[in-house]
């Protein structure tokens, strides 16, 4: 058995699951470059069946992505898995993960199916994808509550047929750590074909469980694949988070006795990117990534910390990159400063353009605000990665008065297709009156389903990042402003959602 654990991202297809956390093709493939950073091993990029859009951002991430193994979701039908491959063409690497339910419960009420017929079904599938690409994944959808024994037929048929890796997925989130490690620990052993593959685990987090459950089933059952996901995005309570069960078996290496090839200074950059792209923030107090993740406030531990960063640190906050919030640049930084800070902070530019764009935007924010911090460069970067060159909504200015007892009013000059509009309203508060004054002009007949407000670093000094979630017939984008001015931040914020509804490629939403 080896002692590498294979980490398998799948942020861009089960998290981009959950409600509202869907993506644009040019988002997933700027999160796809991260994780290519971050150095997954494989990243689901996708299901290609399931949309032209989801297909696109497939195929682009294929094309794009080298040091990664590029993986797409398909159901076990020759279409879904033709659809796949196709979109996979171009990737240096391959994988088709193919998937059909197993329980009692799914195979009669969802597939309307016998277990001879599922068994049928999985076997053709990997076949059918064994002939297009030598990486099959294979999944029993809710495998965990499937009968153990019809289990064993189906992983040993479609190893049989070619399936390389086999993943036991807890769809429900319904496992416990030990019964789960046993329970991949009894398949394997009683699958005659199970050396042939290499096992991996899917946990939901519905219990709150999913990591827990994901490191048993690698320590008690010898699964050496682990599916995760940045921020542990996901449906309903989500999926295992990427950035605890990685650093739980680097930092108990001990225990595990398992090498990962996360280059783990990324995870934060990564962790900002998914939750700025989507608008899911990240809590506090989360493991490795919240902001309070490695700050000391009592007293006694700061002293303890202070004498010997061991006494209450188990990891080092440098490692998963964070850089204690310091001062990095301002007014007088020049491009060079600027340009090697964003190597830094491991966010590559897609070209000269692009840098002197950031480096503009860099200079007219240190103009306003005198310490500029890696948030906020991270913010600007992934501000500037969510405006495409040919958006017909451009920010120009605001003005807003408010004042107690009166009613607030704005006035929002903005651009469409280059031609400047002028638009004023009043609200029940500024941001308001904002989105109201936006409104009158563009009459989107969105819903806002999300407005968010987040300080990106401490005090009030620091620049607001804005998340505003629109609606419109099923379709839901998520746009992204941020300034020192709330106010204005929203107001980028609305139009930058405007922007991706307005883009047509995006127009079909589908999950199977
Ligand atoms: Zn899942």
């Amino acid at each position: 058995m080896t002692d590498q654990l294979i980490i398998f991202d799948t942020t861009l297809r089960d998290g981009e699951q959950s409600p509202g956390a869907s993506m644009t093709r040019d988002e997933k493939l700027r999160i796809a470059r991260q994780l290519e950073r971050l150095k997954v091993d494989v990243i689901e990029a996708g299901f290609a069946a399931s949309s032209q859009g989801d297909f696109e951002a497939v195929q682009a991430i294929a094309r794009t992505i080298k040091d990664s193994t590029i993986c797409s979701l398909a159901r076990a039908n020759d279409r879904d898995i033709a659809r796949s491959a196709e979109a996979l063409q171009d990737a240096q690497r391959g994988r088709i993960h193919t998937f059909i339910a197993t329980s009692a419960l799914h195979m009669e009420k969802k597939l309307r199916m016998t277990p001879e017929q599922v068994l049928e079904q999985a076997r053709q599938s990997v076949r059918f994808a064994r002939n297009l690409v030598g990486d099959i994944e294979f999944s029993p959808e809710d495998g965990y509550r499937s009968d153990p024994d019809f289990l064993c037929r189906v992983i040993e048929a479609v190893i049989a047929e070619g399936a390389t890796t086999i993943n036991v997925p807890d769809t429900v989130g319904y496992a416990i750590p030990e019964l789960y490690g046993e329970f991949i620990r009894s398949l394997r052993e009683r699958v005659p074909n199970s050396d042939q593959a290499i096992w991996s685990v899917h946990c939901h987090n519905d219990l709150g469980m999913a990591v827990a459950n994901s490191l048993a089933g690698v320590k008690i059952g010898g699964a050496r694949q682990v599916e995760c996901t940045i921020n542990g995005l996901g449906e309903r309570a989500g999926n295992c988070s990427l950035e605890e069960v990685v650093m739980a078996v680097k930092t108990r290496r001990d225990y595990f006795g398992l090498d990962v090839n996360i280059a783990t200074e990324h995870i934060l950059a990564a962790s900002r990117m998914v939750s700025q792209t989507t608008g899911f923030v990240v809590q506090p107090n989360k493991a490795v990534v919240g902001a309070n993740a490695f700050a000391h406030a009592s007293g006694i531990h700061q002293d303890g910390v202070l004498k010997a960063r061991d006494t209450y640190e188990i990891m080092r906050a440098e490692d998963v990159g964070w850089s204690a919030n310091k001062i990095v640049l301002g007014k007088l930084s020049g491009r060079n400063a600027f340009r090697q800070r964003l190597q830094d902070l491991g966010v590559d530019l897609d070209s000269e353009a692009a840098v002197n764009e950031a480096f503009s935007r860099f200079k007219e924010l240190a103009d306003r605000k005198s310490e500029i911090f890696d948030e906020d460069i991270l913010a600007l970067v992934s501000e500037q990665g969510a405006l495409g060159h040919h958006d017909p909504f451009v920010f120009v200015s605001l003005a807003q008065h408010s004042e107690t007892g009166e009613r607030p009013h704005a006035r929002v000059v903005f651009s469409r297709d280059g031609v400047e509009i002028k638009a004023e309203s009043d609200g029940n508060g500024p941001v308001d009156a904002s989105f109201k004054a936006i409104e009158s002009q563009v009459q989107s007949g969105a819903d806002m389903v999300l407005y968010s407000v987040n300080a990106i670093s401490d005090s009030t000094e620091s620049q607001g990042e804005v998340t505003v979630r629109l609606q419109r017939s099923g379709r839901v984008v998520n746009g992204v402003g941020a300034d020192p001015d709330i106010v204005v931040a929203s107001a980028k914020a609305y139009l930058s959602a405007l922007n991706k509804l307005h883009s047509s490629s995006e127009m079909v939403v589908a999950q199977g």
